[in-house]
């Protein structure tokens, strides 16, 4: 019995059907096949924090496959050339990926395009002539891109930052820091927000402007790769840009409205990652109830204990709700609100229950809970730092509180 009264749309439960079988095909059998490499840390990763050579061989044999078959591009807009399915999709369908793969299988991050590293539903609001010059590698899985808002001084109130482009003729020329930028050390494109009117941002009214920068334009480096706990190596870099010349065809949105594109932007990644805390809390939860019927203690099951099987209850009743507040969000985006208060609830709310159902699959495993086999502590770290990522939940918190505060008391 599905636990599920909504009924999803064929579309989508085709879509979620037709990539979890990509998957399988694709996926989990490359894993098996590169096991030594995946054991290997220094084997993925070059002496400065790049990706290997090997590893990204497969990144791309993983896109370009996954494009071929239809499934990398599913939720981009027909009118760019892709399957055209929705927020609704987007998100059933990495949830299925994260549950059905869990943080071993890790490649199936490349099988559907990430809004911030592929093609997305974003890319309506580049140029024609961007469009000309970057969608077909893009849609084929064989470029990508990251998202340069983020910098030292300025992270949750991105109003600060610092990174500035000066009129230069008919173009600019951009000057600044960058920090956290996901893909950065392996991107082609960097979509950077830069000031171009200083006192409508120093008020707050606008003056910030995106811009579309291929990283290997001159005065655009990549200053060093960061590397988050527990990896020898990373997928976030720092990035340096010093008088890189931009002109109209590389603006993104409209000019001094940046924030829109950058909006737009955190709401896909805020699907994104309610889809992956409750995709990795539904695959930890199950892996716990496995072992809690066979391990025994004291004479039973583990399961037999309330101290063990209370917890897991409670994930279930936590995880459910979180998943029912993923399709509700995902579907009023389909309608076409931007539903800024039920997004951040229910990314903050899926990251903190995802991140909790991993902390209890682990402590129901006692030591084996640790150990790199099980890749619980995978799932934990990536859960621990979206509790940050494409807003804090503070932040959040914050959001949904103004949103209160104005009347906006829906539920
Ligand atoms: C793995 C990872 C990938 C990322 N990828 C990208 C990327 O691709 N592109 C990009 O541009 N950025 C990226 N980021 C950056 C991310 O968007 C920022 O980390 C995030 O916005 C928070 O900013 P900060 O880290 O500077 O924290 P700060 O803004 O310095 O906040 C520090 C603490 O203060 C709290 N705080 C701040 N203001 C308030 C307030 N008003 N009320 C209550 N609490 C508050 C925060 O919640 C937090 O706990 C990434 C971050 C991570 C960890």
């Amino acid at each position: 019995m599905s636990a599920i009264a909504v009924q999803l749309p064929d579309d989508v439960t085709a879509a979620r059907e037709g990539i979890l079988a990509f998957a399988e095909q694709e996926i989990i059998p490359r894993h098996d096949a590169n096991r030594t490499l995946f054991e290997d840390p220094r084997a993925l990763y070059r002496e400065d924090g790049r990706f290997s050579d090997a590893l990204l061989a497969l990144i791309r044999e993983v896109r370009t496959a996954s494009a071929a078959a239809g499934f990398y591009q599913m939720c981009v807009p027909e009118s760019l050339g892709g399957g055209g399915l929705g927020h609704l999709a987007y998100y059933v369908a990495w949830e299925a990926l994260f549950h059905r793969c869990g943080p071993q299988n890790w490649l199936m991050l490349y099988v559907l395009s990430h809004w911030a590293f592929g093609p997305s539903r974003m890319l309506t609001q580049v140029t024609p002539e961007a469009q000309e010059r970057i969608l077909a590698g893009l849609m084929n899985g064989t470029r990508s891109m990251c998202f340069g808002l983020s910098e030292p001084n300025a992270g949750s109130d991105a109003a600060m930052i610092r990174t500035r482009a000066r009129r230069d003729g008919d173009g600019w020329r951009i000057s600044g820091r960058k920090i956290w930028t996901s893909n950065a050390p392996v991107a082609d494109y960097c979509v950077v927000f830069a000031v171009t009117d200083a006192q409508r941002a120093a008020a707050r009214r606008g003056g910030i402007s995106a811009f579309l920068v291929p990283v290997d334009a001159p005065g655009f480096s990549v200053q060093r790769v960061i590397k988050l706990f527990g990896h020898v190596g990373g997928d976030e870099a720092e990035l340096a840009l010093e008088d890189v010349y931009v002109e109209p065809w590389q603006v993104v949105g409209e000019l001094d409205q940046g924030f829109g594109a950058a909006l737009y932007g955190v709401s896909l990644g805020r699907i994104y990652n309610s889809a992956r805390a409750v995709g990795y809390g539904r695959w930890a939860l199950e892996l716990a109830l496995d072992y809690a019927n066979t391990r025994e203690a004291f004479g039973s099951s583990i399961g037999e204990f309330q101290g063990v099987s209370f917890p897991l209850a409670e994930s279930a009743t936590e995880l459910h709700a979180a998943h029912l507040m993923g399709i509700n969000a995902a579907t009023l985006l389909d309608q076409g609100s931007q539903a800024i208060k039920e997004l951040s609830m229910t990314k903050a709310y899926s990251v903190q229950v995802g991140y909790r159902a991993v902390d209890r699959a682990m402590q129901t495993h006692g030591a084996m809970g640790f150990t790199n086999e099980l890749g619980l502590t995978e799932a934990w770290h990536a859960l621990r730092i979206v509790n940050v990522a494409d807003g804090t939940n503070e932040i959040l918190n914050r959001t949904i509180a103004q949103r209160l505060l104005k009347g906006d008391v829906s539920l």
